[in-house]
């Protein structure tokens, strides 16, 4: 439907060409005309479809010359960069329309600002609800002449535990007032709040056959343990995406990994909850610009963020919830372009919650093979190659041609100076790729080496207290290691830490590969055992021990009654 079938005025007109929009889409269509009679709606559509121009065209249009400096719209988001999103765009619906004032209120940013901009005169406010409390509280907003309240991804709100302070602010807007909720899903709790707040509302729902955006292709990788980092590198690396998002379920999560990716020459940032206000737009400013190419974000941070290029999705974390899973993936494939979403699963749980998400909304998630290190290298080896090719077609750096030319009066022939040339340019394209180091079989050590003088102990910073059990440790020693089981000896499971016989000579490979991997989703450290095992009775640590009860997980082959009975023996006589 185009727009100029939706009985709006020439000035939003012009600014809707201007921004680029050919036709409104299908829940913009269904809920403008109605929102420009006064009705109250709840409208339902997935992400990604144009919610805000749902609401925000029709907020600007209803702003008259007459409406003066008072407040006469008040738009609810979950988040900050949601807020400060749809102020932008009701600015630019607004292009054409000099006397609408908007402002933005949210958290994290200086009150004081706000104030004043808001005493200068504001038509539309937008805000995240626990900000617009605090103007209410200073008296520092005024909604007494508030005509109509929308509520921008109520879910969300309601799910961050905003329901309190929505209603506390509905209850300072007039009762004669039109209200307005968007959603991308309808559980019971919005329900409950359109009942109490809303009058006779028009149900607009945009059904789709799958819960996710067809133009999204969808795949899943099913990794090693511990290893998850390796394959999103691996997959950066191989597929090259030009603006990518990476998911993950926590705050901590999102510092670490952007900081392991920044180690290896990634641009990119972490964008979370708990950074101040100024770094978290700079930082999406950044990622907008294209200066980053990476954003690393939990959930909530990147709710609704709206960056129409991103190329790639992925799933580092398998989301909490399905609709976090679709929320996540619709940050790409929007606006007609296609896109592609990653998760990268470890372990058989972790995929079957995937296939969960899958199930529930009716996605087709197509399990992939990583690219292998070979393929990455030799994809990289050729686009230098093709580079160097274009370059030498353009004529580019023609000017080096006598410093070749004095290289070779020195014996060097053109055929080694650019195969040097080559080599140091593909080498610095590749050394990023990482390697997945393959099962090695070990030859056994013999039954009698295991405990003794062919093998040292290490210990894991998670024990009894993490729920572990010794398959855990054996599964990730495996994973991570890419070493037979069967070289593993006797695992010893304490309250806080774990203790695992390995073989002398590969101590520093076990270590080096299990560090920062999880066990049953702990993050370990692991370092040598050293010292509880001292023959010295005032040992300060076996004080540790003192009940902290021991189980003998033997395993067993390598199991060694002597080293535990030594220990026990000492210990409890
Ligand atoms: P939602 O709130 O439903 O997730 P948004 O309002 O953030 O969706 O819009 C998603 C994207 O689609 C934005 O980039 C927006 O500019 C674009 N968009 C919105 N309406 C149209 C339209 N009628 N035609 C083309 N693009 C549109
Ligand atoms: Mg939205």
């Amino acid at each position: 439907m185009l727009f100029s079938d939706l009985g709006l005025s020439d000035e939003i007109l012009k600014a809707v060409e201007k921004i680029g929009y050919e036709e409104a889409t299908e829940i913009q269509a269904k809920t403008i005309p109605l929102l420009l009679q006064g009705r109250d709606v709840i409208g339902r559509s997935h992400t990604g479809t144009g919610k805000t121009a749902a609401f925000g065209i029709p907020a600007v249009s209803s702003i008259q010359k007459g409406d003066g400096n008072s407040v006469r719209i008040l738009i609810l988001c979950p988040t900050r960069e949601l807020a400060m999103q749809a102020c932008d765009e009701l600015d630019k619906f607004s292009d054409f329309m000099p006397w609408v004032k908007t402002c933005a209120v949210y958290g994290g940013a200086d009150i004081d600002r706000q104030i004043v901009s808001l005493r200068r005169g504001a038509n539309i406010v937008v805000g995240t609800p626990g900000r617009v409390m605090d103007h209410i509280n200073r008296h520092t907003l005024k909604l007494d002449n508030v005509r109509t309240v929308i509520l921008d991804e109520a879910d969300e709100m309601l799910n961050m535990g905003f329901r309190e302070d929505i209603e506390t602010i509905l209850g300072f807007v007039p009762e004669e007032r039109q209200t307005v909720l968007f959603s991308a899903t309808m559980p019971e709790p919005i329900m409950a709040i359109t009942e109490k707040y809303q009058r006779d509302p028009v149900v607009v729902g945009v059904e789709q056959k799958s819960r996710t955006v067809d133009s999204v292709e969808q795949f899943y990788f099913d990794v090693p343990m511990g290893r998850k980092t390796d394959a999103l590198q691996m997959l950066l690396l191989a597929y090259e995406p030009k603006l990518s998002m990476i998911f993950c379920n926590t705050k901590k999560m999102v510092d670490e990994l952007s900081e392991q990716l920044v180690s290896k020459g990634f641009r990119a940032a972490g964008l979370h909850g708990d950074m101040k206000q100024a770094s978290r737009t700079q930082t999406l400013n950044a990622f907008k610009s294209g200066r980053l190419n990476i954003l690393i974000a939990t959930d909530v941070a990147a709710r609704g963020i709206d960056v129409d290029d991103v190329d790639a999705v992925f799933n580092y974390d398998i989301p909490q919830d399905c609709e976090y899973y679709i929320h996540r993936i619709g940050r790409t494939g929007r606006a007609g372009k296609s896109g592609v979403a990653y998760t990268i699963a470890s372990g058989r749980r972790q995929v079957s919650e995937l296939m969960d998400i899958a199930r529930y909304t009716k996605a087709h998630i197509e399990r992939r093979e990583l690219p292998s290190r070979d393929e990455v290298m030799a994809a990289k080896a050729n686009a230098v190659t093709e580079a160097v090719k274009n370059c030498v077609m353009s004529g580019k750096y023609e000017r080096y041609a006598e410093q070749v030319a004095a290289l070779e009066a020195e014996g060097f022939s053109a055929e080694q100076l650019a195969a040097a040339l080559l080599g140091m340019k593909i080498s610095a394209e590749t050394k990023n790729v990482p390697e997945f180091i393959k099962p090695v079989f070990r030859p056994n050590r013999g039954e009698k080496g295991a405990g003794k003088s062919g093998s040292v102990k290490v210990e894991i910073s998670v024990g009894r207290a993490n729920r572990i059990a010794p398959n855990f440790v054996l599964g990730a020693l495996v994973d991570a290691t890419g070493m037979a089981g069967k070289n593993f000896g006797k695992i010893d499971i304490y309250d806080r830490f774990t203790t695992v016989e390995v073989p002398e000579a590969d101590k520093e490979h076990i270590i080096d590969s299990m560090t920062g991997t999880k066990i049953n989703g702990q993050k370990i450290k692991i370092k040598l055992y050293e010292g509880r095992d001292s023959k010295d009775g005032k040992d300060k640590d076996r004080r540790d021990y003192r009940g902290d009860r021991k189980r003998d997980f033997k395993r067993q082959r390598h199991g060694n009654h002597n080293t535990a009975g030594r220990r026990n023996s000492k210990r409890y006589q």
